[in-house]
């Protein structure tokens, strides 16, 4: 049971204990924000906007997700994908469109200056409890009492390496070492003429392979499982039997599907074990529909192949591979793209003071933090969302998709009123 704190009743009108702080200019942080404000609620929000999808995907990428699972969450009518697309004249996005992610982030950029405002572009070095609430501290110096804190800060401090591919850069990973992990890039024309190899068999990893074949890189594909999965193309205007037998959600096509999105609340009431089963397992590694033509018969994929022992010699990354698939036993490249996604752990969360870090319950069997209905952590008034949350909620919460279900439980239970009855929220009982 989530403990009432004072604080919470007075945060509207301006807090004796200061404002919330929300970490994140991403989705999650910008519709949490929007829908604060919106509430009256004092909100400070750090971070830089649309960040990660500016520094941490590489020019020319597009998004995986269909339009109508891309909408950030605003607290009125008027703040969707298309109703951007309608304000700036640009042309109407259909199933069929790939949406580049150089568009998705101007629509951030629109969501936030008609729906959330100032955006403080500063790092949060810290955050720790104080009497009141807690203390946050930001890269410039300043440290501001805040009520409530609203960590929304993605994915960037969660990308992971397998440790046995790390003797290739020992000072580090990164775009400069013989390796680096696909968050690290912006632009892989850097490697024209260059000899990549790409670990990972997801979307990551199969565009940024197509991205470095465009731009004239020797690249191959090194695929730990069989087979690569690719996407369905989406078909408009499925008939009536098709939508019943399979029908549509924001993540794809199934009931499986369909019941995570539209009950992820349900998802929280599954035992510990079994959520975490469904994070796993739902919507593994694949390659959107679009992106097929542009690698299959194009560039080679080894499948069944995995690396496992890796070392530099001069500036050379050299690989000795196993499995059961085709292709060469070693592997010399010029570079060793790691295409090997992202690990949910609080510990790499460095901004949260060591007790933080430390105190915070986790999802039995994992190192995500354990979340009320609200999105409140163990330690009261520090929310969690975005993928983090995804231990609790469901796979919803890694998307776009999500964000609506995640601002308006945040919104409610800050301001102790009931949310909207968004696509999949349900009321939040006033504490
Ligand atoms: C390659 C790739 C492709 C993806 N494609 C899709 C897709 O097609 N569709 C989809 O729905 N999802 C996609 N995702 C998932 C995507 O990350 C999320 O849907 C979405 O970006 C999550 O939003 P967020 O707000 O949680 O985090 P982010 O968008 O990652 O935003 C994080 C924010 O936190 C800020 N920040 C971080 N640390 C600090 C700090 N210490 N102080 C201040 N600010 C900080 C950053 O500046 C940034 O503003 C993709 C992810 C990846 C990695």
């Amino acid at each position: 049971m989530t403990q009432v704190v004072p604080w919470r009743r007075e945060l509207r009108g301006v807090g004796r204990h200061g404002p919330v702080v929300v970490i994140g200019a991403g989705p999650y942080g910008l519709s949490v924000t929007a829908h604060l404000r919106a509430s009256g609620v004092d909100v400070r929000i750090f971070g830089d906007i649309m960040g990660s999808w500016r520094h941490a995907m590489a020019t020319g990428m597009f998004l995986k997700s269909t339009p109508q699972a891309t909408d950030l969450s605003a607290p009125v009518p008027g703040g969707t994908l298309a109703d951007f697309c309608r304000a700036v004249g640009g042309s109407v996005l259909t199933e069929l469109t790939p949406i580049p992610c150089a568009t998705f982030v101007r629509y951030g950029m629109w969501f936030t200056e008609h729906y959330v405002g100032e955006v403080e572009n500063t790092r949060v070095r810290t955050v720790e409890r104080s009497r009141t609430g807690y203390r946050v501290c930001l890269e410039g110096g300043e440290e501001i009492g805040a009520a409530a804190v609203v960590v929304a800060t993605g994915l960037g401090a969660l990308a992971h390496i397998p440790p046995r591919l790390l003797p290739l850069a020992p000072r580090g990973p990164g775009p400069d070492a013989a390796l680096s992990h696909t968050s690290q890039h912006t632009d892989l024309s850097r490697y024209a003429r260059q000899h990549v190899a790409v670990v990972g068999g997801g979307q990551s990893a199969l565009e940024s392979a197509a991205l470095l074949h465009e731009a004239g890189a020797d690249v191959r594909v090194l695929v730990r499982s069989p087979r690569i999965r690719w996407g369905d193309t989406p078909v408009p205007h499925r008939p009536l039997l098709q939508r019943v037998i399979k029908p549509s959600s924001p993540l794809g096509t199934g009931w499986a599907l369909a019941t995570v999105c539209h009950a992820p609340h349900a998802v929280r009431r599954l035992p510990a074990p079994s959520r975490l089963l469904l994070h796993r397992r739902a919507l593994g590694p694949s390659g959107g529909w679009w992106l097929r033509e542009r690698v299959e018969g194009v560039l080679p994929v080894h499948c069944s192949r995995h690396i496992v022992h890796a070392h530099l010699r001069g500036e050379q990354a050299h690989l000795t591979l196993a499995g059961a698939g085709e292709g060469p036993p070693k592997l010399c490249v010029d570079h060793l793209l790691a295409a090997t996604g992202y690990r949910l752990d609080l510990e790499a969360l460095e901004f949260l003071s060591p007790v933080l870090r430390h105190r915070l319950d986790r999802v039995p069997g994992s190192r995500a933090p354990r979340l009320t209905a609200a999105f409140e952590s163990s330690f009261p008034a520090l929310y969690f969302t975005g993928s983090l949350a995804a231990p609790t909620f469901g796979p919803m919460l890694r998307f776009v998709a999500g964000t609506a279900f995640a601002a308006r439980r945040i919104t409610a239970h800050l301001t102790g009123r009931a949310p909207h009855h968004g696509r999949s929220g349900v009321a939040v009982r006033r504490q």
